[in-house]
């Protein structure tokens, strides 16, 4: 019983290890990870990866539609 509790004890103590390395590791590709996520078109809901591709794809895709805000200064 105490056995098995330790083990799982140290299998969340190592997986916590392995997140904080990853997190400082990944740490810029995680953010942009998540920014990917917000870069959703408006128009056709695709995702973009940054805020660039984004713009590019605006306005060769939607070039008759108002560039929203955000991307006005990219
Ligand atoms: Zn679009």
């Amino acid at each position: 019983m105490a056995r098995g509790q330790q083990k799982i004890q140290s299998q969340q103590k190592n997986a916590k290890k392995v997140q904080d390395a990853k997190r400082q590791q990944g740490h810029d590709q995680k953010a942009a990870a998540q920014k990917a996520l917000t870069h959703v078109c408006t128009v056709c809901k695709a995702q973009m990866p940054d805020p660039k591709t984004h713009k590019q794809h605006f306005e060769n895709k939607h070039p008759k539609m108002p560039l929203p805000d955000d991307l006005k200064d990219v």
